[in-house]
C-alpha cells in the first residue's frame, strides 16, 4: 500500500507546487481572496453601480486578471494592492459586457513616478504622458503613472488614464490602434462610427465643440479613448451633451442591452 500513499503524496505536493508558483508568478493575486477583493473593489464607482450577480462576475474577472498580467512598479516606486485592483478594475471595465475577452496582447503594466516620456518609434509629438501602451521593444506592455492611475479612480468626473491605456489596448487587438476596435465594433455599426468620429473630430479641432477635451480630436486613436473615458466616468454628462455618440459607444461597449442601431 506504501507506493499508494507515497503516490498520493507526491501528486498533491506537485498540485501545491504548481499552485504556489502559479499564484506568486506575479504577487497580484497573493492573499486577495474573493472577500478581500469586493473590499477594495468598492472604492471602484463602476463596481458600486453593478448588481451583486454582476459584481461577482467582475471580482472574478478582476482576480483572472491579476492571475496573468505581470503589476511591476518602476524603481524607487512603491504600489499598493488596491493599485493593483486599479489597474485590473481598469482592464475589465471595457470588456465587463465581453465575457470571453482576455488581453492576448499583455503581459506587463509598469507603474512610473510622475510623467514620463515616450520613447519608442512612432510616438506622437508630447514628451510627457500619463500613460502609454508599448510598441517595438516594448510590445506587449503598458505603462501608466501611478498618480493618474489613482487619480482616475479617486477624483470622480474627471478622465481615467489606466481606462484610456486599456481602449488603446482594445483598439490594437485587431492590429491597428485606429479608433476602429473590430473586437468591439458591430459590422454594421463601422461605417457610421468612421463617419461619426471623424465629424466629431473636425467639431473638436475647429472649436465648435468644446465638450470633449481636445486631446480627442488630436487623431482617431485618441478620440475613441477620450470619448470612451467621458462613457465609463461621466456618462449622464455624454449621454446629454452628444446623444448619438453616447448611443454607439452603448453598442460597442454594452452590446447586449443597448438599442439596435436604427
Ligand atoms: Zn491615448
Amino acid at each position: 500500500m506504501l507506493p499508494f500513499y507515497l503516490l498520493l503524496g507526491v501528486i498533491a505536493a506537485a498540485f501545491l507546487i504548481v499552485r504556489f508558483v502559479g499564484t506568486k508568478r506575479n504577487g497580484n493575486t497573493q492573499n486577495l481572496t474573493p472577500r478581500r477583493a469586493h473590499r477594495f473593489l468598492q472604492r471602484v464607482h463602476y463596481y458600486q453601480n453593478l448588481t451583486p450577480a454582476q459584481q461577482e462576475v467582475f471580482r472574478k474577472r478582476v482576480i483572472d486578471f491579476l492571475a496573468q498580467v505581470r503589476i511591476t512598479p518602476a524603481k524607487g516606486v512603491k504600489i499598493r494592492m488596491l493599485d493593483r485592483i486599479y489597474v485590473a478594475a481598469a482592464a475589465i471595465i471595457p470588456v465587463f459586457h465581453k465575457p470571453d475577452w482576455e488581453y492576448s496582447n499583455l503581459n506587463d503594466v509598469v507603474i512610473r513616478s510622475g510623467t514620463f516620456s515616450k520613447d519608442f518609434k512612432g510616438a506622437p509629438e508630447d514628451t510627457n504622458v500619463l500613460g502609454m501602451v508599448g510598441d517595438g521593444a516594448m510590445h506587449r506592455m503598458m505603462v501608466i503613472s501611478l498618480h493618474a492611475l489613482r487619480t482616475g479612480f479617486e477624483q470622480r468626473g474627471r478622465g481615467n488614464t489606466a481606462i484610456h491605456e486599456f481602449v488603446h489596448l482594445i483598439d490594437k487587438t485587431d492590429g491597428a490602434v485606429d479608433g476602429i476596435p473590430e473586437a468591439l465594433l458591430p459590422n454594421e455599426l463601422a461605417g457610421p462610427w468612421l463617419q461619426h468620429m471623424q465629424a466629431a473630430i473636425a467639431d473638436i479641432r475647429s472649436g465648435k465643440d468644446r465638450d470633449i477635451n481636445e486631446y480627442g480630436g488630436r487623431n482617431e486613436a485618441e478620440f475613441l479613448a477620450v470619448v470612451s473615458e467621458y462613457y465609463f466616468q461621466r456618462p449622464e454628462y455624454l449621454q446629454e451633451s452628444h446623444p448619438e455618440l453616447f448611443e454607439m459607444l452603448e453598442q460597442m461597449y454594452k452590446p447586449q442591452e443597448a438599442a439596435p442601431v436604427s
